[in-house]
């Protein structure tokens, strides 16, 4: 199979009219498919920023219906704020680290450093700093991620059920949170630099608690449960999923890799999408619309945001336009194939090919399957 033969499949196999929401959701668009939506930057803000409106819209409810109605729509507030944000982070913060968002790198710089405070994140000149690292040897011992997967307890598992396990124990584990948001606090309250970016650290805290001053309690617990727990535990479970499945991160036992054949290799195409079924039975395509719909969805609103489904060309071309990094990938994968590779099956597929034991070898180029 060529790399895009999978999608092709669906393409031929599914009607017209969903065509759409399976490029969607796989990332990868058909042959026959022209970009029609064309995203700029400020799309990408606006899709983040309604995200986060809408789970406060979301939170409002649940606090006003309660009982078990209320608690569900709490949890669906919860997720769409902390996607909102994931959304800011992890395409716009990230891609004013190279200067891809707004005209000047000074320009990126301001806007990184806002976001990096109201999120709690990095700031912007060490985020950088250690994101240019990255680029440069991706998934070697320095790297911030391989560090924080190894803090948190991902190691390489040999089967794929104690893998699952470890995910979800970390996802959902005190400890794991309670260490991840000291270190947000530390980073921004104590250590942040330059003296400036301290300030607005402290500025906002203070802006954030003010009103407490005025509201009292009803205050704080509107902050709590519309900003607080969203941006820490749902950020971070986010977060954690995310960097799980976003490299081959074991597969050179973290050696600084030269070189771009070897480092190829470390990225893919995070799919998250199934492969068409083997026989067109309404079982077999329920099972599929069945995973569609309750775990590929939730993983495209939540974890693997926008361009993140696309982590090879990014490292490929970080200077491609991200935006449309769907149909980005598509001319960059005709020109040099041997560079993209696919995964398909979504997020527990992802998770196996990162770290289970049987998935770390060289990969051959055909695509892989759940
Ligand atoms: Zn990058
Ligand atoms: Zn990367």
């Amino acid at each position: 199979m060529s790399v895009s033969a999978a999608r092709e499949e669906l393409y031929q196999r599914l009607p017209t009219l969903v065509q759409g929401f399976v490029t969607w959701i796989s990332g990868i668009p058909a042959k026959a498919q022209q970009n029609r939506l064309a995203m700029t930057p400020l799309h990408v803000i606006g899709i983040g920023v309604a995200s986060i409106a809408m789970g406060f819209i979301f939170i409002n409810s649940a606090m006003q219906i309660g009982g078990s109605t209320g608690i569900a729509m709490y949890i669906l507030g919860f997720c769409c704020v902390a996607g909102g944000t994931r959304r800011l982070d992890v395409l716009i913060i990230h891609q004013t680290l190279h200067s891809k968002v707004l005209p000047s790198p000074l320009q990126n710089k301001i806007l990184g450093e806002f976001l990096t405070t109201i999120l709690l994140r990095t700031p912007y000149v060490e985020n950088q700093k250690e994101h240019l690292g990255h680029h440069r040897t991706p998934c070697d011992e320095d790297d911030v991620d391989v560090i924080f997967l190894r803090q948190a307890g991902v190691a390489i598992a040999r089967r794929k059920e104690v893998l699952y396990l470890r995910i979800f124990m970390i996802a959902l584990s005190p400890v794991f949170h309670l260490r991840f948001f000291y270190n947000r606090l530390v980073a921004n309250f104590i250590t942040a630099r330059p003296l400036y970016r301290l300030a607005m650290s402290w500025v906002y805290g203070a802006a954030l608690f003010a009103p407490a001053a005025v509201y009292g309690t009803s205050y704080l617990t509107a902050l709590v449960f519309y900003w607080l727990i969203p941006l820490s535990v749902g950020f971070q479970i986010s977060n954690f999923l995310y960097t799980a499945t976003k490299h081959r991160w074991w597969l050179f036992g973290n050696e600084s890799v030269r070189g771009k054949e070897k480092r190829d290799l470390l990225s893919y195409a995070r799919v998250c999408c199934s492969k068409a079924p083997e026989d067109n039975s309404i079982t077999s395509w329920a099972g599929w619309w069945l995973k569609a719909l309750l775990m590929h969805v939730p993983a495209r609103l939540f974890v693997v945001v926008g361009d993140t489904v696309q982590h090879d060309l990014h490292h490929v071309a970080p200077n491609c336009d991200w935006p449309n990094s769907a149909y980005e990938r598509v001319q960059y994968n005709s020109r040099t194939p041997e560079r993209f590779s696919e995964v398909w099956g979504g997020m527990l597929a992802h998770l196996k090919e990162c770290n289970l034991e049987s998935s770390i070898h060289v990969q051959d180029r055909s695509p892989l399957s759940a």
